[in-house]
């Protein structure tokens, strides 16, 4: 191992945790910031592809991860009020790891954070970073802290040390977490219900919650991002109808949402960094790169990214690194941002064109060979070697 370096890790979320155990477990002297005062996750659910699932286990999260997620084997959707199938994509394979893990937020943190705790790193709470300058970090509130060898900013969509320059997305969605209820909706599947394309409806079962048993449902809900006023205003009992009246099988789902504030409102933004690396600092996860979840890939990228900046430190130091791990994800990163560009309206756009492209073109080229599997290689994130020549030097090994 080369000499030991001081590294600063700004946010403790799922790029962050990830590449911070990376980072100790080369012997660097690591610290997390966050903004927050206890450890505590937020959002709803999401997918870790298979290739983010054998990062996790490089961490030491995969058992954890899985005993509380749920694997899921194919993503169905279907417009109403056809019912006909426009969107059917399988992960083709018996074994877990194969599959996608759809999994609560707070249970993909807590696998994390119980991993980060398990190594020498350092955590600094109630720390929200301002600026960093020179390897030193400045506060909200003018502490200041370092100066560090590196700073990894893994801050997120909202980064404040992030040049990036995102471009707002029409859509957004509600989000809720509900009780797994009586349904003939298959427990293994995320399955979704479109009108057109200005209205998408989805059910993803997602396991179960830190000291919770009972399984769970992410539910979401499209609108336009400037609609969520209105939504609330228009009332929990009519839009429950309206959900129900569209697709019958989310009842159940919906029942259990009693007060508008059970669903939170997510926006969107699109954007990439070109240069995702400073002087003295690194940006990883949504503080690099930003989409929609309609690939369901921020995650996986996130992680991807972590593993390969620890890949880059390991065979270059913390000065080279930066500019190796931004060469390496380059090409990875950019197919990923350019198809979740192209696909992201035919789902969640006022487009009337697009929705009969996806339903009477592309859905029906999806399913002649070799569509299926390419399909399968892009949800699963290994369409492309994730990380170029780093692929396959250290652990984990993407060949
Ligand atoms: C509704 C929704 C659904 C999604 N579904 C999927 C999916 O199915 N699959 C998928 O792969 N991805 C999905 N994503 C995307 C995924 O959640 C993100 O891409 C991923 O969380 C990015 O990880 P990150 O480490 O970059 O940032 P985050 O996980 O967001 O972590 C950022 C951390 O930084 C901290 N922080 C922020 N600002 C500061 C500051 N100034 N100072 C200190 N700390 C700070 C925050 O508290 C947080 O802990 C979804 C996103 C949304 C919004």
């Amino acid at each position: 191992m080369g000499s030991v370096q001081k590294i600063a890790v700004v946010g403790a979320g799922i790029g962050g945790l990830a590449a911070a155990s990376m980072l100790a477990d080369q012997g660097h002297d690591v610290t997390v910031f966050d903004q927050f005062d206890t450890p505590r996750p937020v959002g709803s659910g999401l997918v870790i592809q298979p290739i983010g699932q054998s990062v996790l286990d490089c961490v030491g999260a995969g058992d954890l991860a899985r005993a509380k997620g749920n694997f899921i084997s194919r993503m169905l959707g279907h417009v109403e009020p056809s019912g006909r199938r426009v969107l059917d994509v399988h992960y083709d394979a018996k074994h877990g790891l194969q599959r996608g893990l759809a999994i609560h937020r707070a249970s993909l943190f807590d696998a994390l954070f119980q991993a980060a705790k398990n190594r020498d790193i350092a955590l600094q709470s109630s720390a929200v970073i301002k600026s960093a300058s020179a390897g030193v970090l400045t506060t909200a509130d003018g502490q200041q802290f370092g100066p560090f060898d590196l700073v990894v900013d893994s801050a997120g969509a909202g980064s404040p040390l992030s040049p990036i320059v995102s471009r707002p997305l029409a859509y957004g969605a509600i989000w809720g977490t509900v009780d797994w209820p009586e349904t003939d909706l298959p427990n293994d599947y995320l399955s979704q219900c479109y009108r057109r394309a200005d209205r998408m409806v989805g059910v993803l079962p997602i396991g179960t919650l830190p000291g919770d048993d009972r399984p769970k449902a992410a539910i979401f809900w499209s609108m336009p991002s400037g609609a969520h006023a209105d939504w609330v205003a228009g009332g929990i009992d009519a839009w429950r109808d309206a959900a129900t009246a569209l697709w019958p099988a989310f009842a159940p789902f919906a029942a259990q949402i009693t007060q508008t504030d059970q669903m939170t409102m997510a926006r969107y933004t699109h954007g990439t960094l070109r240069k995702p690396y400073g002087n003295g600092i690194v940006h990883i996860g949504d503080a690099a790169h930003r989409a929609s979840p309609q690939l369901g890939q921020g995650a996986n990228m996130a992680l991807l990214d972590a593993v390969a900046l620890a890949k880059a430190v390991s065979v270059a130091g913390v000065d080279a690194a930066p500019a190796l791990y931004a060469k390496a994800r380059r090409w990875h990163v950019w197919a990923f941002q350019a198809m979740s560009a192209a696909f992201t309206p035919q789902y969640q756009s006022d487009s009337t064109f697009l929705p009969k492209l996806r339903d009477h073109v592309m859905f029906p080229v999806s399913q002649i060979w070799p569509a299926p599997h390419v399909l399968t290689q892009i949800v699963r994130g290994t369409i492309l070697p994730p990380m170029g020549r780093l692929s396959h030097i250290g652990k984990p090994d993407f060949r």
